[in-house]
């Protein structure tokens, strides 16, 4: 298996070893989109009256950037778009922890964290192409969050040693905020380690900044299957032509999409938008994969919803969509993702489960024995 994998690699290099190579393009336009950030305080207080002195504050606790892609989304104040990604004074007023997951403690080197028996997750990016305000890495992301060449080292070494790891996940921050090398450079020698059966990338960019997926990155990637990526939609607004474009890209290169999907108060917390977001991610080819409850996370507090409202979610999805729409509805806790399900089970005695359908419906199943 390994052998046909590298094999596969060489052959691949060779087709392309005839085309154009070299150094990453720097002014490719996501470079431009990101060059500097969309808002500044005097713009905010200007545009949407927000108490410049009260901002201030928040963003010398919490930074903001935001690129001029995504900020071009905003229709008006207090949308969706904008709350995901301008700050609120709320955000200094909790008693939450910071990290109620025990990343840190769950993390035998640093930045890489193995919680389950068979995959990490693996931190190799500090940056984002935005700083969400609800992230649940709100104590690193966007501040001194240094991930050095040693940690990536100790991490791809750790990754080596440990033979019961077959997945590994590529987080941060956003991995695809990497250059096209360095990031290659990253996966390339994880995809050589002889157990890793899969590979995974988690980013937020197709939604958040889509110029970045380019031919490039995706003639890049598509060498190192079978690797999977997550991206992380929030609304139907954030499905824009360019987020389609990007998928499509990434879809063609034979990498399957998922989407994580987190439950933001005030944002996507209503049946009919969720709904909408569903539908539409699996036009632009990709599996919703997970719905999470928003973590007891400091600065996040604003956002978070009572469970009852992600369950009516799940309830109002099922059976009314296309399965393949609906996602798992999880709360992440130190010991790993736990599911919720509505109540479909109306009675369970020794030979007979008694259940409900989602119109409500009462039906019988018989034990065989
Ligand atoms: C979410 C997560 C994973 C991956 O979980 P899956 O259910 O396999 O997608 C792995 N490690 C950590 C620490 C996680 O938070
Ligand atoms: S892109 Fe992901 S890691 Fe970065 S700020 Fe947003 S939620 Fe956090």
């Amino acid at each position: 298996m390994v052998e046909s994998k590298l094999l596969n690699l060489q052959k691949q290099e060779q087709e392309q070893s005839g085309e154009k190579t070299g150094s990453d393009d720097f002014d490719s336009p996501w470079h431009a989109l990101l060059e500097k950030n969309a808002v500044n305080i005097e713009d905010l207080e200007k545009n949407f009256k927000i108490d410049e002195k009260k901002l201030k504050e928040v963003i010398s606790v919490y930074p903001m950037f935001v690129n001029s892609y995504y900020f071009s989304l905003i229709k008006e104040k207090s949308d969706a778009i904008y709350r995901q990604c301008i700050p609120s004074k709320e955000e200094l007023h909790d008693n939450l922890e910071d990290d109620p997951l025990l990343e840190e403690l769950q993390s035998p080197v640093p930045n890489l964290i193995h919680r389950y028996p068979d995959r990490v997750l693996f931190l190799i990016s500090n940056k984002c192409a935005m700083y969400c305000r609800f992230c649940t890495r709100k104590r690193k992301v966007g501040k001194l969050f240094i991930i050095k060449r040693m940690d990536i080292e100790r991490g791809i070494r750790y990754i080596s040693e440990h033979k019961e790891i077959r997945d590994v996940i590529l987080s941060g921050g956003d991995p695809l905020m990497l250059e096209d090398n360095e990031l290659e450079n990253i996966i390339k020698r994880i995809y050589a380690i002889q157990h890793i059966e899969i590979i995974r990338i988690g980013t937020r960019v197709p939604c958040t900044l889509p110029q970045r997926i380019t031919p490039k990155l995706c003639s890049m990637l598509k060498k190192y299957h079978p690797l999977y990526i997550n991206t992380h939609f929030n609304h139907p607004d954030e499905i824009t032509d360019e987020a389609e474009d990007a998928c499509n890209m990434l879809a063609n290169a034979g990498i399957p999409l998922g989407n994580q999907t987190v439950l933001l108060k005030g944002i996507n917390d209503k049946p009919e938008i969720m709904k909408k977001l569903v539908k539409k991610l699996l036009e632009i080819r990709v599996k919703p994969y997970y719905i999470y409850q928003c973590d007891m996370v400091k600065g996040v507090n604003q956002f978070r919803t009572s469970i009852e409202t992600g369950l009516k979610i799940i309830k109002a999805l099922r059976g009314f969509t296309s399965g393949m729409a609906v996602p798992h509805y999880v709360i992440d806790t130190p010991g790993g993702k736990i599911p919720l399900l509505p109540e479909y089970v109306v009675r369970k005695d020794k030979k007979k489960i008694i259940l409900k359908d989602y119109k409500g419906n009462i039906y019988d199943y018989i034990e065989c024995c």
